[in-house]
């Protein structure tokens, strides 16, 4: 039993039970008259022990456990991510050092990466940057750089449908994530500029919010979706009408509500503290103190 699988002209998104929320993601499948794209094997691929179709190529929007966590069933089939990904789809102790956690931490998420994901790594990863086109024969994939979320993360844009998959800039209210050693909060920004200016007829996420088949609905939730990130900014401003050290500012928390327990959730509080203090320092609305920061 998995999500109904939908098409947008040449593509086929492969549902989940989840709808796409993490563990799981949306899968697409791609299909042209000389060859098969599979774009970032979720969980969900994993457990249907494939996507129903021979597959020719494999392209990753980034390194991600919950992107490649049906790399496995396919040792064979050539995988394409970003030069800025490459490392980290081959192998998962470089995904997992990506994170920059704690060494207690970052045992227990090799196992989640081991244990739920299924994470392997994989032998044939080549480069692909932005503008690399694919060629599946009357249809074609080309990759679009839009970095933040991780150095590397990329979009696709498939023609002729005008289908454009956003990746982990998945619009939902969680806002964006940029809690990785390579994330930058300015290319998230970026990225997001970026993606105003492009039309497309479908815009189709890797998570819950799935495709959108609207440009206003696009924007309107692109909008909500970066206002996220000036929400943080506020929350750390408010906080920091008094001085206060580092290690408060990440036990206040500005992405995972106080139940979120995961491993993980230190090192990415801790990471994207510190690109806001950065910005806002730059900004002249922060200053350093002698045990941390305070708003001016
Ligand atoms: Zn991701």
């Amino acid at each position: 039993m998995h999500g109904p699988d939908v098409r947008y002209g040449g593509v086929t998104l492969l549902g989940s039970p989840e709808g796409g929320r993490y563990p799981s993601s949306n899968s697409l499948l791609i299909r042209g008259t000389e060859g098969t794209v599979l774009i970032d094997p979720s969980l969900e691929v994993d457990r249907r022990g494939g996507p129903g179709a021979d597959v020719d190529l494999i392209a990753v929007t980034h390194a991600h456990e919950d992107h490649v966590a049906g790399l496995r069933l396919f040792p064979e089939v050539p995988v394409v991510a970003h030069p800025a990904e490459v490392a980290a789809v081959r192998d998962p102790e470089t995904l997992l050092a990506g994170s920059g956690m704690a060494d207690a931490d970052a045992d227990a998420v090799r196992h989640q990466l081991r244990d739920t994901f299924h994470v392997t790594g994989h032998r044939h990863v080549d480069a692909a940057g932005d503008g690399a086109v694919f060629d599946l024969g009357r249809r074609s994939v080309t990759i679009v750089h839009l970095p933040g979320h991780t150095a590397g993360h990329c979009g696709l844009l498939v023609e002729p449908d005008g289908f454009l998959f956003l990746g982990d800039i998945d619009l939902t209210s969680f806002g964006p994530y940029y809690g990785d050693l390579s994330s930058s909060l300015e290319d998230f920004v970026t990225s997001l500029e970026r993606l105003r200016d492009m039309d497309a007829r479908w815009f189709g996420t890797a998570h819950h919010v799935g495709v959108l088949d609207d440009r206003r609905q696009f924007l309107d939730a692109l909008d909500r979706f970066a206002a996220v990130i000036d929400r943080r900014d506020e929350t750390l401003l408010h906080l920091l009408r008094e001085p206060r050290a580092l290690a408060d500012v990440v036990a206040h928390r500005l992405v995972y509500r106080p139940h979120v327990q995961q491993p993980f959730a230190e090192a990415v509080e801790r990471r994207t503290a510190v690109l806001h203090l950065d910005r806002l320092e730059r900004q002249g609305l922060v200053v350093p103190t002698p045990d941390g920061y305070v708003a001016v």
